[in-house]
């Protein structure tokens, strides 16, 4: 009882002295709010929805089995054949994932994975994977970085979700540019190559699940699974925190 009071005490003094501020919206968090957004950014977060592509996981408001992109003979050339998502990227998730991603914010990785835990069950394919693997970033990068922000997501997701996770199989061998100004097609031959599987063995005849944190076009998985495909995966499929519309 004392222990408890006491709890509630230190808690107090604490927010007076910082209080806490929604990341989406910078708004005062109340008193005990349990995670980084306010309510009212909490309730706007825009959810995947029962529609979406078989394939890439794309939202479909209007309904049918594959999007554009994944129709026809397109599909067979995936390597890796469904991206399932746990949010639509709109302006709240933006501003967790730039707090998590540039901002060192690395607390949130927990917050944020126990968010694709509860998403897991509605994606029945997931439940085959054996194996987690963050996307790599460039060594370069990492070092500028400290962290990288995928491989938090997948440690946190593989503990609540009782996987192993493997962060040292698949390496980014070039550092690309940055995606943004190419086309779909030109972002495919951006990251064709720019990964490689150096432990074959970890991987082997295994169903791969990769774990980044937004998914875009999918041509960063596609390069992954490409190298891991190629290592003798049995099957590549990825999981993000959020998916661009
Ligand atoms: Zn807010
Ligand atoms: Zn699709």
């Amino acid at each position: 009882m004392l222990l408890s009071n006491f709890k509630h005490l230190r808690e107090g003094v604490l927010y007076v002295l910082f209080p806490r501020t929604c990341y989406s919206c910078g708004r005062d968090l109340p008193l005990g709010a349990p995670g980084p957004l306010c309510r009212a950014c909490q309730e706007a977060v825009e959810e995947v929805g029962p529609r979406y592509c078989a394939c890439c996981g794309q939202p479909l408001p209007d309904g049918g089995a594959h999007c554009f992109h994944c129709r026809g003979s397109k599909i067979r050339r995936r390597q890796c054949t469904l991206i399932r998502s746990a949010w639509v990227f709109g302006p709240q998730v933006r501003a967790l994932v730039h707090a998590f991603k540039y901002a060192d914010q690395t607390y949130l990785a927990d917050f944020l994975a126990e968010y694709m835990a509860q998403k897991w069950a509605l994606y029945p394919e997931l439940a085959q994977a054996q194996l987690l693997l963050p996307v790599p970033l460039h060594p370069r990068k990492q070092k500028a970085r400290g962290y990288n922000q995928s491989e938090l997501l997948a440690r946190q997701l593989g503990e609540k979700c009782h996987l192993p996770v493997d962060s040292c199989s698949l390496v980014r061998v070039r550092n690309t540019p940055s995606q943004t100004g190419f086309g779909r097609e030109g972002r495919l031959q951006n990251m064709s190559g720019a990964f490689a599987c150096v432990r074959p063995g970890a991987v082997q005849g295994k169903i791969v699940l990769l774990i980044d944190d937004v998914a875009t076009t999918g041509a960063t998985l596609e390069g992954c699974a490409e190298a891991l495909k190629a290592a003798g995966a049995k099957k590549v499929m990825a999981y993000t925190l959020a998916r661009e519309i």
